[in-house]
């Protein structure tokens, strides 16, 4: 089978090393707003499309859902630096596009007219594009095509899909909230919810209390990013991180902060709804992006304008 192609534009000059950076791949649906793009590209094809993107190419794209999420990393990276120039460890950005690179010009210039630090632009043209992560050392990825994500899930990379929503602009700090159990943690206090009820959960994690937690799919991009907010103190950090979980403290907390401890994961501040919604906090923590698996709570943090990010479980 003859090789996908594919175009990497490096626009990086001062190159960040790729085995010490947390590399964030983000595809442009998910940074900008396509959503009108997308709808021609369906309806008319890819000529059009390209004709559309090359007529607008010095028109900015509005921004998408992970935008101030990666403006909130870029500013990480300008706080890290201040501190130590020399510094190795810093989030990196890449863009990945099934674009073609002559309808990437547009991406590239938006991008230039955000300021944003985007290392590597990656315009392929083959079906799964996620099979360029991995090789990228690629430890979270943002999209919002479903199967891009299981794809990249399958593969073993930390993996959210957003959707195109209203997003209300959040100030610095970078602010992160995860979701416990099928996001940072397995499903396997889930799946016992599923067939035994409330009862049978609070049982099996009073049984397996000194047993951590396995781990879900997000747990190698909360390790890299707890990593991160060590290199801040407590005070002023650049870096927050939240657990917002529908467990309730007495009955299901410990384990999951017994789990945190166990793994070496620093959680600013953890919150344990005991089943209510998720919206009011996420309303009062403003973060830049929430991730959860449950679309009930993907859609109360939309309702209040907080980017959202769905971990699938079922892909
Ligand atoms: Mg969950």
């Amino acid at each position: 089978m003859a090789e996908p192609e594919s175009t990497v534009i490096n626009t990086n000059v001062k190159q960040k090393d790729p085995s010490t950076a947390l590399v964030i791949a983000v595809t442009t649906r998910a940074i900008f707003n396509l959503e009108e793009e997308h709808k021609l590209y369906l309806e008319k094809g890819k000529e059009e499309y390209t004709r559309h993107q090359q007529a607008n190419q010095d028109k900015p794209l509005p921004p998408g859902t992970a935008f101030a999420f990666i403006q909130a990393v870029q500013y990480v990276n300008k706080k890290i630096l201040e501190s130590n120039p020399a510094e190795r460890e810093l989030f990196d950005i890449l863009v990945l596009s099934n674009n073609s690179p002559e309808s990437g010009v547009r991406i590239i210039n938006s991008a230039k007219h955000y300021g944003l630090e985007i290392s590597k632009f990656c315009f392929v043209s083959d079906e799964d594009s996620t099979q360029y992560l991995k090789s990228h050392g690629v430890k979270l990825f943002l999209s919002a095509d479903r199967t891009d994500v299981c794809n990249a899930l399958q593969r073993g990379v930390s993996a959210a899909l957003v959707f195109q929503q209203e997003v209300q602009a959040p100030s610095t700090p970078l602010r992160v909230v995860f979701d416990g159990d099928a996001v940072l943690f397995s499903d396997e206090t889930d799946q016992i919810f599923q067939e035994q009820g409330l009862e049978g959960a609070v049982q099996y994690e009073r049984a397996m209390e000194a047993i951590p937690i396995g781990e879900g799919p997000l747990k190698a991009f909360a390790m890299q990013l707890g990593k991160m907010r060590k290199k801040f103190g407590q005070e002023k950090s650049s870096i927050r991180t939240y657990l917002v979980t529908a467990r309730s403290g007495r009955d299901m907390g410990i384990r999951a902060i017994k789990t945190l401890r166990e793994w070496g994961l620093p959680i600013d501040e953890a919150f344990f709804m005991d089943g209510a919604p998720k919206g009011p906090i996420l309303a009062q923590i403003q973060p830049h992006i929430f991730f959860d698996d449950g679309l009930h709570n993907i859609q109360g943090a939309q309702n209040v304008g907080v980017p959202s990010a769905w971990v699938p479980s079922c892909c």
